[in-house]
């Protein structure tokens, strides 16, 4: 599935780290890897995305690796196993 970077790469590496705790928090897997399709790389960051399948406005939390969520400029292929998170969860 493809989704979108909601913040353009413009997270700071704090939250990058934060919302990778929070994607772990609420995850339902031991998905340790990177969400983008080929990769196999373990994950560093929770990238902020949309996914217009789902809902236009909802936010996302994606584990990506750092050269990922580096790179991650506008769209993402992600593996269809990867588990996303919405940011509305309450911790
Ligand atoms: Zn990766």
């Amino acid at each position: 599935m493809i989704v979108t970077n909601a913040f353009s790469g413009k997270l700071s590496e704090e939250s990058k780290q934060n919302w990778l705790s929070y994607w772990k928090h609420f995850s339902d897997r031991e998905y340790g890897y990177c969400a983008e399709r080929n990769c196999t790389k373990e994950h560093h960051h929770g990238v902020l995305v949309t996914q217009s399948s789902i809902c236009q406005r909802a936010l996302f939390v994606v584990p990506l690796c750092k050269e990922h969520s580096n790179s991650f400029i506008s769209q993402l292929e992600i593996d269809d196993g990867a588990s996303i998170v919405p940011t509305e969860l309450s911790l």
